[in-house]
């Protein structure tokens, strides 16, 4: 693909497979057998959770919650929910899985709305964990992959205008080519 030579790597697909398999078992060692509902933020956590959720070794229940909180590269300042659970998670235990915490602002908001659904516990996993160097986040998720700088990423499900989420793996545009 001529894509790859616009595309600086930050993390290859090796890498990536290495840190989800080490997050999968400690995932698997904390909840055991409480069978958890895994709800993967649509669009961006979709590859990330497939490979996460393949890698875990205890029973789950899965599901998908669309939310959007970015248009055209820049964050609108609100959260849209855009599809419904369809798995009640009144009584479960919820593990919110999300590509990258930027602001915080959407797994703040998203983990707000698992618990005013009832849940018994809600804990988040995010695949990048962007340093914004002093800036306070409402939320730290309870697993991060990687943390990164301050960057806008893509690949591995990560967009930019709907592009490059089918790269394997993660970097960023170099606009100097
Ligand atoms: P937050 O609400 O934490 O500021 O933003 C989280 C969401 O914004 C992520 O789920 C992701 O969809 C999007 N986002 C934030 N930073 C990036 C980035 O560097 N690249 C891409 N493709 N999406 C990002
Ligand atoms: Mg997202």
């Amino acid at each position: 693909m001529e894509i790859k030579f616009m595309i600086k790597t930050l993390y290859s697909k090796d890498v990536i497979a290495v840190r989800v398999d080490e997050l999968a078992k400690e995932i698997s060692a904390h909840y055991g057998d409480s069978r958890p509902l895994i709800v993967a933020l649509l669009n961006g956590a979709v590859l990330f959770a497939a490979d996460l959720v393949r890698s875990l070794d205890i029973e789950i229940m899965f599901d998908t919650l669309g939310v959007s909180s970015y248009e055209n590269d820049c964050q609108t300042g609100k959260i849209d929910f855009r599809t419904r659970l369809k798995i009640n998670p009144a009584g479960r235990d919820v593990l919110v899985i999300d590509d990258i915490l930027d602001t915080g602002f959407t797994l703040s908001k998203v983990a707000d709305y698992f618990i005013a659904s009832g849940a018994s516990s809600v804990k988040t996993c995010v695949l990048l964990d962007k340093n914004l160097e002093g800036v306070k986040k409402p939320v730290k998720a309870d697993w991060t992959g990687f943390e990164c700088d301050n960057l806008y990423v893509v690949g591995y499900g990560l967009d930019s205008n709907e592009l490059y989420r089918n790269l394997p793996y993660i970097g960023v545009i170099d606009t100097s080519i």
